[in-house]
């Protein structure tokens, strides 16, 4: 077809796609070659998957300061903001990959409904952020914790990108704010270990899974999310003092002894992480039995 004969450049097709997704809604946007391990085995139905695509082009949806900040973490808009953030990207994905199958290449969106893929080693290696003491999330240094992803898989040539490391280690390491707001202790509190070839902060999956299904007071769980430190808006709508620290977390690196405590206390103190009642802007309803009531 005309677009696998004319879109031949893998720079030059990255560029447009990345473009396309931020035209589309996406807030960050990696690429990566597709390691074997990250497929799954079988899909749902029981049918073995086939790695069919080379490249993954992975985005991050932003689930959205402003609300984060009215919001508990474990309240009840926390399900509403990460099936938001999930739709959306669902929607960019799908009509990223008609347009690609449009020029010729064979391409599908990978949601979190419907994936043939582990989104996780993804985000690694398309250099969208680093693994947190939270556990099977990786922060990005501009979205923070705040973020869900989707993936779009296809055979179009395209450049990939590389892992970063932007100094998340060493301020995990000396920060437990997410180990200390979890409603159920489901985040570890000791130092990482090794696990299916990840050196991670093993979180109890099961306690998270638990508290999250059964939580009375809210739809689900974000409180980590919520509370932690990079959970901020570095870019120039967000505050001078927040732009300036993100700097110099990841530029200033040899500050980091004297910075991290430091930026642990102040968010503190600053009283970041707490629920701003001036932001809630939602009502708290359920519906039961066809019927919506106070929950
Ligand atoms: S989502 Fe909630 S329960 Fe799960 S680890 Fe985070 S704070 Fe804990
Ligand atoms: S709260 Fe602190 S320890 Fe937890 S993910 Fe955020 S920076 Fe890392």
């Amino acid at each position: 077809t005309v677009g696998r004969e004319t879109l031949s450049d893998p720079a030059a097709n990255a560029r447009a796609v990345k473009s396309l997704s931020y035209l589309l809604g996406a807030d960050v946007t990696g690429i990566c070659e597709i390691p074997a391990y990250a497929w799954y085995s079988h899909g749902a139905d029981g049918e073995p998957i086939e790695m069919k695509h080379r490249y993954a082009v992975v985005m991050l949806i932003d689930q959205e300061f402003d609300t984060m900040e009215g919001a508990s973490g474990d309240d009840w808009i926390s399900g509403t903001q990460s099936m938001r953030a999930y739709l959306r990207g669902a929607e960019i994905a799908g009509v990223m990959a008609e347009t690609l199958r449009r020029l010729g290449f064979a391409a599908r969106s990978q949601t979190n409904v419907d994936s043939d893929l582990l989104h996780i080693p993804l985000m690694l290696l398309a250099g969208l952020g680093e693994l947190s003491r939270i556990g099977e999330l990786v922060l990005n240094p501009f979205v923070g914790p705040r973020l869900k992803t989707v993936v779009m898989t296809t055979d179009m040539p395209l450049m990939p990108d590389k892992p970063i490391d932007f100094g998340l280690q060493y301020f995990c390491s000396h920060c437990w704010k997410c180990a200390r707001e979890c409603p159920c202790d489901a985040i570890s509190w000791g130092d990482k270990v090794m696990f299916n070839g990840y050196e991670i902060w093993k979180p109890d999956v099961e306690r998270c899974a638990r508290y999250r299904l059964t939580n009375a007071r809210g739809s689900a769980c974000g409180r980590c999310m919520k509370t932690c430190p990079l959970n901020k808006v570095v870019t120039a709508d967000g505050s001078v003092l927040e732009r300036v620290a993100s700097w110099c977390g990841i530029n200033a690196r040899a500050l980091k002894p004297v910075l991290v405590p430091l930026a642990v206390r102040i968010d503190d103190w600053l009283g970041n992480g707490t629920r701003n009642p001036v932001k809630k802007w939602w009502f708290d309803l359920e519906v039961i039995d066809g019927v919506c009531v106070d929950p």
